[in-house]
């Protein structure tokens, strides 16, 4: 499942995302800054700003309580009491994508380049809570697109299918928006996505079917319209890998 992304056209993505502890730091508290023109202090924003979180954070912790009582528990017992404030956060990570937009994720890393080949960003991993029961899928997604004189940095279609998967989701929607999101940014001559996941709603609920697994493409531009190029996309999305 962990395996990095590989990268065809001979280069390895590198892994750019770095965590950090959600939500955002708001260590400037109580650091001087100066008062803006409409006579407000940057201080009283971030002041704001850390009352709505705490505000939010004591909503979501005695919700997961509720949930707790609910389900026969009791929320004060030992291994328990911590729970709210851990599956909170959790969650907070889990759909931090809503915190992000394509402009400051892509920003300053579209090229000009007269590269007119695929390119493509292979197993991809994929995250995601379904939007339907809010239980995880997970797996990965294969981005591929022939470039129209401009190029995205590699990593950053990692980033795109990031934001997009850590949201709530159905995955033919997140299919669709990746491919939509590289299409916005670049304009290429088209672009293909390839999802495979498995989805926990499916394999410990319901149909209970563990091991199936969905697959959800989105082709756009030659992608969807010349039946080769499509063929060499999904020729090299499942290609045996050189190296690993
Ligand atoms: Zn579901």
């Amino acid at each position: 499942m962990c395996e990095s992304p590989l990268v065809l056209c001979h280069q390895k993505s590198e892994q750019i995302w770095v965590d950090r502890e959600f939500p955002m730091e708001l260590s400037m508290k109580n650091e001087e800054v100066p008062t803006a023109a409409d006579g407000t202090t940057e201080n009283k924003v971030l002041d704001k700003q850390q009352d709505d979180e705490e505000a939010k954070m004591k909503k979501m912790t005695d919700a997961v309580r509720t949930l707790i009582e609910c389900v026969g528990e009791d929320p004060s017992r030992e291994g328990l009491v911590k729970t709210p404030l851990r599956m909170a956060k959790a969650l907070q990570f889990f759909t931090k994508g809503y915190h992000e937009n394509l402009e400051t994720i892509v920003g300053g890393a579209v090229f000009e380049e007269n590269h007119e080949d695929m390119v493509i960003v292979r197993d991809i991993d994929l995250f995601s809570l379904c939007e339907h029961h809010m239980i995880p899928f997970y797996g990965k997604v294969h981005i591929g697109y022939i470039p129209n004189k401009k190029v995205l940095g590699l990593s950053k279609l990692a980033r795109v299918s990031e934001m997009f998967s850590r949201r709530l989701q159905i995955q033919e929607r997140l299919t669709q928006q990746i491919g939509n999101a590289i299409m916005d940014v670049l304009q290429p001559q088209g672009v293909g996505v390839v999802v495979e996941a498995t989805h926990m709603c499916m394999c410990m609920r319901g149909a209970q079917k563990p091991g199936s697994s969905t697959i959800t493409s989105c082709m756009v531009g030659v992608f969807r319209d010349d039946v080769k190029t499509r063929q060499e996309f999904l020729q090299l999305i499942h290609s045996k890998k050189l190296f690993s």
